[in-house]
């Protein structure tokens, strides 16, 4: 390279203490951070607020030569570099929102080896100019932050992000840390394998945020449901609430700062100034409510933040793990607020149905919507079924800091029984039969109903024909969808059709019991998604 290398600048427990202040690492913090030094690749799984930043930027002093950290959040950069130029490290960044003029003086101080982080976004590495400035130049590791991001079937893809496996081709000597807060074990494998990490140690830090307490209401009057929660439980808190359209956000804020609640909208149909405006005032101001579309938040770093409030359905658990896990990032008692009611599902059905995308894309849409809505159904525990969800190891024991917990649910009853008519059409398509299907025809079956299929297939002759006769269709698509959420069936293939699970053996053996959430009396009639 033509620049001068830097010089590394001292061991990361050294470097954690001048540089950053603190006394020591949380969690895995330094084993992740010795792997990268070491030259090491490393796949991050860490929760929002879990101190993920610290991981590349300590390695990226200790080694000789610029970090470079790839990162969607363009917007967030100028504060980022901003942050770290406060500690005296010296950052830049390079995106859009640069002139040519201030482009290349970042440009030249990098090939002079003046960097020790330098930001990109994503859409840089597809021009070839920027990947010879970094050959240039002396990179002591790549940094993938977001890195759920090259996940196609995630909430959150960039196709930028599909071009990065170009650094590991080009740079095989160089470290690279891929770090997410949201990923199942899915999109990890797929993060692992998109961006070409096979060799990468993996780390994964507890999903758990046991200062966040999780409810899920029923909605009747959404708005005055809200205010009764901000003025009873959060006054003077800053808090930041979801909704789902750009409408609602400016009609709950108007709504809030009616009745005394200092809020304010944030949304894409904002012009840029006042979303930057709303922003930094959240970021400063005491107290302030921000109501704003999912377009808010990614990468906020904001300690006091409450709560989180939803008054709509978020579309995935990841979502919505992304999005509560905004609050209480200080680790004090913060809540997160859903509530929940019919029409969310029948809204995001239909939008699921008319929606953008392939028929797979629908199809996997429709699987991350059904798992919100299991967590919105579950009878139990709501932090451990979002832990399972991210297939985190569970204890069984119950969190005491979620509405199931703290108050049991009224509407459980025991579903063994109804569990084991589901269980076993599914057991006996495939044994007796060789076959699978989806929860249409598996409730057809239950329902003993004569359709043309059933009666093509000669369902109708199986021994379980009609057993379930004594529920409703509505109700027999909340038990299956409980089931595809207490992990006793599973949903796979290009059909979306149903198969049990290795637990299910102790439900048809009757040496487990089944606790299910009552359906609501006027459940929509679901379609799309999982049913076919
Ligand atoms: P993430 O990117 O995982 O959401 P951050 O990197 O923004 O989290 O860190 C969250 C907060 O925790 C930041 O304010 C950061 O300074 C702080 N933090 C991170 N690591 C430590 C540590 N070892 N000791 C004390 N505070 C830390
Ligand atoms: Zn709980």
């Amino acid at each position: 390279g033509g620049g001068a290398a830097r010089e590394a600048q001292g061991e990361p427990a050294e470097i954690l203490k001048r540089v950053f202040g603190y006394d020591s690492f949380r969690g895995e913090q330094q084993a992740i951070i010795e792997q990268v030094v070491s030259g090491g690749d490393a796949v991050v799984l860490m929760p929002t607020g879990g101190g993920k930043s610290l991981c590349y930027q300590i390695p990226a002093l200790a080694r000789p030569g610029t970090g470079v950290v790839v990162s969607p959040l363009i917007a967030l950069m100028q504060d980022q570099v901003d942050a770290l130029r406060a500690l005296g490290v010296r950052a830049g960044f390079i995106n859009s929102t640069l002139d040519l003029d201030e482009r290349r003086t970042v440009e030249a101080e990098f090939l002079a080896g003046e960097l020790d982080l330098l930001y990109l976004a994503p859409e840089r590495l597809r021009v070839p100019a920027t990947l010879d400035l970094l050959a240039r130049g002396t990179v002591s590791l790549f940094a993938i932050d977001e890195a759920h991001c090259v996940a196609q079937w995630g909430h959150d893809f960039r196709p930028d992000y599909l071009n990065l496996s170009v650094l590991g081709e080009r740079w095989p000597d160089v470290p690279r840390i891929a770090l997410t807060a949201t990923a199942t074990r899915a999109t990890h494998k797929e993060i692992t394998e998109r961006l070409g990490m096979d060799r990468a140690k993996h780390f994964e830090a507890s999903f758990d945020r046991p200062n966040i307490q999780y409810r899920i209401v029923a909605k009747d009057n959404p708005n005055r449901q809200l205010l009764r929660f901000l003025t009873e439980e959060h006054p003077g808190d800053a808090g930041i609430v979801y909704c789902l359209s750009r409408n609602s956000v400016e009609r709950v804020a108007a709504f809030l700062n009616d009745n005394g609640v200092k809020a304010v909208p944030y949304h894409a149909g904002l012009d840029g100034r006042t979303r930057a405006l709303h922003q930094s005032r959240f970021l400063r101001e005491d107290g302030l409510v921000v109501v704003a579309t999912i377009a808010f938040g990614m990468g906020i770093d904001k300690p006091d933040v409450r709560f989180v409030a939803h008054l709509d359905l978020p579309k995935s658990v990841e979502g919505y793990y992304q999005e509560t896990g905004r609050a209480g990032r200080d680790g004090q008692p913060s809540t997160a607020w859903l509530a929940y009611g019919i029409q969310d599902v029948v809204q995001q059905r239909k939008m699921l149905q008319g929606g953008e995308g392939d028929e797979a894309f629908r199809r996997r849409a429709g699987a991350h919507l059904d798992a919100m809505l299991a967590l919105c159904e579950t009878v139990d525990c709501r932090r451990a079924q979002l832990l399972a969800y991210f297939g985190q190891e569970q204890t069984g024991e119950k969190c005491g800091n979620c509405d199931n917990c703290l108050h049991g649910s009224p509407d459980a009853f025991d579903g063994t029984v109804p569990a084991q008519k589901a269980l076993s059409t599914v057991i006996r398509l495939r044994r007796e039969r060789g076959q699978s299907f989806g929860t249409g025809q598996i409730i057809d079956i239950l329902l003993g109903r004569r359709t043309a299929k059933v009666i093509r297939f000669d369902h109708d002759q199986l021994s379980v024909f009609g057993v379930g006769e004594d529920l409703s269709e509505t109700e027999w698509r909340g038990i299956i969808r409980q089931l595809l959420a207490q992990r006793l069936l599973e949903v796979g293939g290009e059909y979306n059709t149903l198969s049990v699970t290795e637990e299910a053996g102790a439900v048809l053996r009757g040496e487990r019991q089944v606790m299910l959430r009552k359906e609501p009396k006027k459940a929509p009639r679901a379609s799309g998604g999982s049913g076919s």
